[in-house]
């Protein structure tokens, strides 16, 4: 029997008849999550007043990463480059700014953030369900709670880029997945964070409730004194500008 992972409901009460993407689908995700009602999918495609959709922000954000890196490899036609809803992008400068129309809404880089936040621990969750069966867990009450219900608020941190160059394989770009290899699941047992690599940035996500009060330093001292490969700084995402989503340290070489 089916039982969503977001609502805890099952059949009858709710629906399964559509597919679940984890990832966008205009983003490139290929995989579904079974355990996802029709209500709770439809939810987090769909927009609210004044509110985009928080799969809207999500791909719009990491689609103009993957782009430019694509880009860069020339795998794209030049006739099929990302149009963005919120962003004037310059290809060619790499130059990124927002439309006329939202660059003076007030908090709308805020907005944007709380809703990219959001979306990366759908995704988080949904991969969990699908390669792991156990995101019914109730140690994930936290994610259902932010990323389903908007409610409270939570951290979802960037690496700092460590090299002049981003670790991304055009599979990669064209396939995103959520991967829980052992290395990695050993940081999150001790530490409580998941890392991903996604779009070309390298992702800390919080996977217990109190991170930020109870792992946080811990974590940033062991990242430091073990000179880690995945970068040794952590900024928080708190609005969707603390992203370099078109790589400008690349410009820099
Ligand atoms: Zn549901």
């Amino acid at each position: 029997m089916r039982k969503c992972i977001w609502c805890s409901r099952s059949n009858p009460q709710v629906s399964f008849d559509k597919r679940a993407h984890t990832f966008p689908k205009s983003l490139g995700g290929k995989n579904f999550c079974e355990n996802v009602c029709d209500d709770c999918n439809h939810y987090f495609g769909s927009p609210k007043p004044l509110s985009p959709s928080v799969e809207l922000v999500l791909k719009e954000i990491l689609n103009i990463s993957k782009y430019l890196l694509l880009t860069d490899t020339s795998k794209l036609p030049k006739g099929k480059r990302y149009k963005s809803e919120f962003f004037k992008i310059d290809w060619k400068r790499r130059k990124i700014t927002a439309k006329p129309k939202y660059k003076l809404r007030r908090g709308f880089q805020e907005k944007l953030g709380r809703l990219f936040r959001r979306g990366i621990y759908k995704v988080y969750l949904e991969e969990r369900e699908r390669i792991k069966k156990d995101s019914h867990q109730e140690r994930f009450n936290f994610i259902r709670e932010f990323a389903r219900y908007d409610l409270s608020d939570y951290p979802v941190y960037i690496f700092k880029p460590k090299f002049g160059a981003v670790l991304s394989s055009d599979e990669l770009l064209l396939n995103p997945e959520i991967s829980f290899a052992e290395r990695k699941e050993e940081e999150e047992k001790n530490f409580g964070a998941h890392v991903e690599f996604l779009m070309g940035h390298v992702f800390c996500i919080p996977v217990i409730r109190n991170f930020e009060n109870s792992s946080l330093e811990r974590y940033q001292y062991y990242l430091r004194s073990t000179n880690h490969p995945f970068g040794v700084e952590l900024i928080p995402i708190r609005k969707a500008n603390d992203i370099d989503f078109t790589f400008s340290f690349l410009n820099n070489r």
